[in-house]
């Protein structure tokens, strides 16, 4: 039959790719700056996730890819010179091109491939606000840098309000927006068939997320996501973070307690009529870093951010 020899093919496929990409895998740390990354050397890890879904780990945000008949969705596109090898990893694994790339926000980290994977054709979707934040430009707020308004082909095509359903080849997946969390322009998306929920930087393991609050981002909605996550996974959800590895729903319960625990700290200080940078000087996450792996630059930073997020 025609269809079981298709399928046979495509699973051959699928385990000599990834039998190579176990040989080669490096994993490269999530350098936040482009320019100091090494895009010729980097590798693809992929993850097998069950259900003809991975996870793909490069240099940039973590990529979920689930294939269907003829077509993929995929989440999240990394720095833009991860494009050709992210493609050729996905066609080794999944067998099938791009139909969609969903941006979990507009940070480069996951957007940097839209470009190119729509000059293929590939539909790329994100919330409303990721487009226009592309397309004005925007300001980091730790630092000061500032990005460029971005290239007309770097914005989504299909922007959403609230949320959305796509399907490709058989496969369906659920997007939603969270507000106000990591960004304005939050998305995560949700494959029912295989219990994989994408949940972009709102979780971000092995640091802290940011706080983007000049770009909407705060506190409270990031806590508010995170419950929403709750809701949506049981106890075999695989949780694909932004950034960090494959995480669980128990992942998500310690991750949560974290950060309540970061802004009620913060919010006490503020209180206290602490100014933001005698909240950052007083350390309040001793404990906290530790249990996460953050740096103490990265704790610095979540304080700024929980500070001005909860001012505004
Ligand atoms: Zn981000």
């Amino acid at each position: 039959m025609k269809v079981t020899t298709v399928r046979k093919l495509t699973t051959l496929r699928k385990a000599t790719a990834l039998r190579l990409l176990a040989v080669a895998a490096f994993v490269f740390s999530t350098a936040a700056h482009a320019q100091q990354t090494d895009f010729a050397a980097a590798q693809v890890k992929v993850t097998d996730l069950g259900h003809d879904t991975f996870m793909l780990e490069g240099v940039g945000g973590n990529v979920t890819v689930a294939a269907g008949r003829d077509g993929a969705i995929m989440v999240d596109g990394q720095f833009a010179p991860m494009h050709d090898k992210i493609k050729a990893v996905i066609l080794a694994v999944a067998g099938v091109p791009v139909k969609y790339l969903v941006n979990t926000h507009y940070h480069g980290d996951h957007t940097g491939g839209n470009a190119a994977f729509a000059a293929e054709g590939v539909t790329v979707v994100a919330n409303e606000n990721v487009g226009k934040r592309l397309a004005a430009g925007t300001t980091n707020p730790f630092t000061g840098s500032k990005t460029a308004p971005a290239e007309k082909s770097m914005i989504p095509k299909r922007p959403y309000t609230k949320d959305l359903r796509l399907s490709a080849g058989g496969r369906v997946a659920r997007v939603g927006h969270p507000a106000n969390a990591h960004t304005d322009g939050d998305s995560y998306v949700y494959f029912a068939d295989a219990n994989v929920l994408s949940t972009g930087d709102i979780v971000t393991l092995g640091r802290y997320p940011l706080v983007d609050y000049t770009n909407g981002g705060s506190i409270g909605g990031l806590i508010s996501a995170v419950d929403g996550y709750l809701k949506i996974a049981n106890d075999k959800t695989k949780v694909v973070p932004g950034h960090g590895p494959l995480a669980d729903r128990n992942t998500l319960v310690s991750y949560r307690t974290v950060l309540a625990t970061a802004r009620d700290r913060v919010a006490k200080l503020a209180a206290d009529g602490k100014t933001e940078q005698e909240a950052v000087a007083a350390k309040p996450f001793p404990d906290l870093d530790k249990q996460t792996g953050a740096n103490p630059q990265q704790s610095d930073v979540f304080v700024r951010g929980i500070y001005n997020s909860l001012k505004r």
